[in-house]
């Protein structure tokens, strides 16, 4: 067990542990046990202050904006470096604050190296045009920093989302306040003094711990933050557009979703139940692109429903830290609870339960639950409206493609998706008018470092990762020389 987890823990600000002026802890549970693992600070309104003012410093005296882009990028690349030499700590860490199975952890902070790589060589691969305008004269624009930017990050993928904000806006030379969870704020704070030894100067890079509602709204409302990019519910991703509009800042959003898995009548029926497993429960199913909502042609219905239970009832399921382990409990006991609410809620409506979590065999103690299917739920269920963000799926039958597509497109959400046939065209016809900002196509797979991810309708705003996310983090200046 990593020594680390046993202690206090300060937020980062100005490149060193900051304790606040309010005296106050929160504790941070280990979900797997249901016991405190790590005390950590609980900011107030004054020290967002101060970290902002930190931060704006930072930024106003150019001390990494001015820096060449050429040597921010191989700051970063020293970075990605040190996360990989403290991948095992940072990983049973996550895996302690989330309950995420340590081999998903170790992949995560892996990958989360690997995004800081991707930014650090894009840093200075950005550049600006020459335009020919009509008055005599050489016009250019410049790609700069949008100045302090404000990164909120929610609990279900602590390390990996901190690294997909703070690599694309530490390459483009902004200065950040990190807001992570309060769920799961450990290994943001790590991050302070691996960025610290690689060589971002001190003030650029800080992290702030406290309530979202007080320590995330002091930061939203601050004046001189220039911009936000939040992931996390929608209402809550609403509530920051509206504080946000008062000081016209930039917002970026990554919220909830309800993707659709479509699956025609001619494929490997087995296969595509197993990949559903992977794709629904991995998490704890607490992932915002689970494809949590099923729709299968009505000839395979059947078939597929067996074979979906079959294989979420060989998940194992039990301590996270083992690793062979794929999945652990729960992130709280409040979050368990509200899932079980939505199971008793598929239930009342008239859904038929064919997995009944409690029929699962689980650990005693920790807040685990086992994985749930319903089919048959009326197509206004609550259970098929609304996001679980749990271990449970809803299995719904189709005839037609256009009754599929009707059906993947009735809800309020549009961030992934699933289609798989054999038929080509079939499936990018499908891909293409499914409302929402990624689908896979005879995959599961819907995030990749290099390509642009976010949300159509109420999944969000903008698009981080690939060079798209680059766009969120530069405002474009233009520039005009006169040569007359
Ligand atoms: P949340 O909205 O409760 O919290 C997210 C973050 O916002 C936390 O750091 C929290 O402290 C902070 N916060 C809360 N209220 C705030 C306020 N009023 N002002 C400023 N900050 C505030 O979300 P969560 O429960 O941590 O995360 C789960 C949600 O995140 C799910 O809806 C999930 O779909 C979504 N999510 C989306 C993506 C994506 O990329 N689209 C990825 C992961 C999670």
């Amino acid at each position: 067990m990593g020594m680390q987890a046993e202690r206090r823990w300060s937020a980062w600000v100005n490149g060193s542990e900051y304790a606040g002026t309010g005296g106050r802890l929160f504790d941070v549970e280990e979900p797997a046990v249901g016991r405190t693992l790590a005390q950590v600070v609980k900011l107030n309104e004054e020290d967002v202050g101060y970290a902002v003012g930190v931060a704006s410093g930072a930024f106003e005296d150019g001390r990494w904006a001015n820096v060449s882009a050429t040597a921010r990028g191989k700051a970063l690349l020293k970075l990605a470096q040190r996360i990989r030499d403290s991948a095992r700590n940072l990983a049973e860490l996550e895996t302690r604050q989330v309950g995420k199975p340590i081999s998903d952890a170790y992949d995560e902070v892996m990958t989360a190296a690997d995004c800081f790589e991707f930014y650090a060589g894009a840093a200075n691969k950005v550049h600006g045009h020459t335009i020919p305008v009509s008055a005599p004269g050489l016009d250019y624009t410049l790609r700069v920093p949008v100045g302090v930017v404000a990164l909120i990050v929610p609990w279900n993928f602590p390390f990996l989302i901190t690294a997909w904000k703070v690599a694309p806006a530490l390459a483009m030379g902004n200065s950040v306040i990190v807001k992570p969870a309060s769920l799961t704020p450990i290994t943001a704070l790590i991050l302070g003094p691996l960025a610290q030894a690689a060589g971002v100067p001190d003030g650029v890079f800080n992290v702030i711990t406290g309530p979202g509602r007080e320590v995330g709204e002091a930061l939203v409302k601050d004046p001189r933050v220039d911009k936000i990019a939040f992931t996390g519910e929608t209402s809550t991703g609403s509530r920051i557009l509206q504080l946000a509009a008062a000081d016209i800042k930039r917002v970026s959003l990554e919220l909830g979703g309800k993707s659709p898995t479509i699956v025609f009548a001619d494929v490997d029926v087995d296969r595509v139940a197993q990949l559903t497993v992977q794709s629904a429960y991995a998490n704890g199913g607490q992932d915002c692109c689970a494809r949590s909502r099923v729709l299968v042609h009505e000839s395979i219905a059947e078939e597929y429903q067996e074979s979906l239970v079959e294989h979420a009832r060989r998940l194992k399921i039990g301590d996270p830290l083992d690793p062979d382990v794929q999945m652990g409990p729960l992130v709280s006991a409040a979050h368990r609870q509200r899932i079980q609410a939505f199971i008793r809620d598929g239930v009342a409506e008239g859904a038929q339960l064919v997995l009944d979590p409690q029929t699962i065999d689980l650990p005693e103690a920790g807040h685990y639950l086992g994985p749930a299917v319903f089919v048959k739920p009326p197509d206004d269920a609550r259970i098929v409206r609304e996001e679980i963000f749990g271990p449970v799926t809803t299995v719904q039958t189709f005839r037609t493609e256009d009754e599929a597509i009707r059906l993947a497109n009735a809800t309020d959400y549009g961030l992934s998706g699933s289609v798989f046939s054999r038929d080509l065209g079939q499936a990018l016809r499908v891909a293409h008018r499914v409302r929402s900002g990624t689908m896979s196509v005879n995959s599961i797979k819907s995030v990749h470092l290099e390509s642009p991810f976010g949300g159509f309708k109420k999944s969000g705003l903008g698009r981080e990762l690939g060079v798209e996310a680059l766009d969120l983090y530069t405002e474009v200046k233009n520039v005009f020389v006169g040569l007359d």
